[in-house]
């Protein structure tokens, strides 16, 4: 990381957790904390919707606590789903939006997640945006076409940029133990700096966030973050060990 923004590492639990595992995590979590430095890095966990208000209460600052999708409207009757007003009510500040299972498995669409990304902010939440390309689309010639409609769908309803986190994750490397090498993953994020400035202006763009995922650990984390264009890390299966994500959230 090499701009000024700072660090930012997100913990992404997905659909995993028990009570008893979320009360180990957090306890281990609480302890780890004094590992790094909250004026240098932020650090964000995103557990189940159904955890969030227990992950809340066992873990204080330095960590915030984040949702991992949020409802398109506000509250009302739309059965099943978490809109952002009760999010920010039980003092959730992040959510995720447009993750890559997201799209893949509930067919959310770019435009889907920019109106989501929207509400969110509308709510006053932080959002974390996810983008990335599939290894067909890669393969075919097709990735910064791919990621410049997604860019385009978030430009198109985001209005106030400072509390966005993009998060880059390309999807052949969620998951898979198939990191994008600091080289890959440096040629993207430049480009994605270059593309955030040409439609938001330098100022914005030298001070967006934009952070990679897709099988980070603790083993391969020092090296990406050291590329100039990386400003932190979404980390999946490795933000379930807490030794792990915290040597990652320490790894800039
Ligand atoms: P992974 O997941 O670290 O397990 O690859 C990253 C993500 O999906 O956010």
């Amino acid at each position: 990381c090499a701009s000024d923004a700072k660090f930012f590492v997100g913990g992404n639990w997905k659909a995993n957790g028990t009570v008893s595992m979320v009360d180990q995590l957090c306890k281990d979590l609480t302890a780890g904390a004094k590992q790094f430095d909250p004026k240098n890095v932020d650090v964000v966990v995103a557990p189940t919707a159904v955890h969030l208000q227990q992950v809340k209460g066992a873990l204080g600052a330095p960590y915030e606590v984040s949702a991992q999708d949020v409802w398109i409207k506000g509250p009302g009757a739309y059965t099943g789903e978490v809109p952002a007003e009760i999010l920010k009510d039980m003092g959730i500040t992040w959510t995720l939006t447009g993750h890559s299972e997201r799209r893949a498995y509930c067919g959310e669409t770019n435009e889907v997640v920019g109106q989501k990304t929207a509400r969110a902010l509308e709510a006053d939440l932080n959002v974390i945006p996810c983008i990335g390309e599939t290894l067909d689309q890669r393969n075919s010639g097709q990735l910064f076409e791919v990621l410049t409609a997604q860019v385009q769908a978030l430009v198109d309803n985001i209005q106030d940029w400072s509390r966005i986190v993009v998060a880059y994750e390309p999807v052949w490397a969620i998951g898979t133990g198939v990191v994008a090498t600091p080289e890959q993953a440096q040629e993207v994020h430049a480009f994605l700096r270059k593309l955030f400035t040409e439609k938001l202006g330098p100022q914005t763009a030298s001070t967006l966030r934009i952070i990679y995922g897709g099988s980070v650990s603790d083993s391969n984390c020092k090296d990406l973050a050291t590329q100039p264009d990386i400003d932190g890390f979404l980390v999946g299966g490795a933000s379930l060990k807490s030794g792990a994500f915290l040597t990652i959230v320490g790894s800039h």
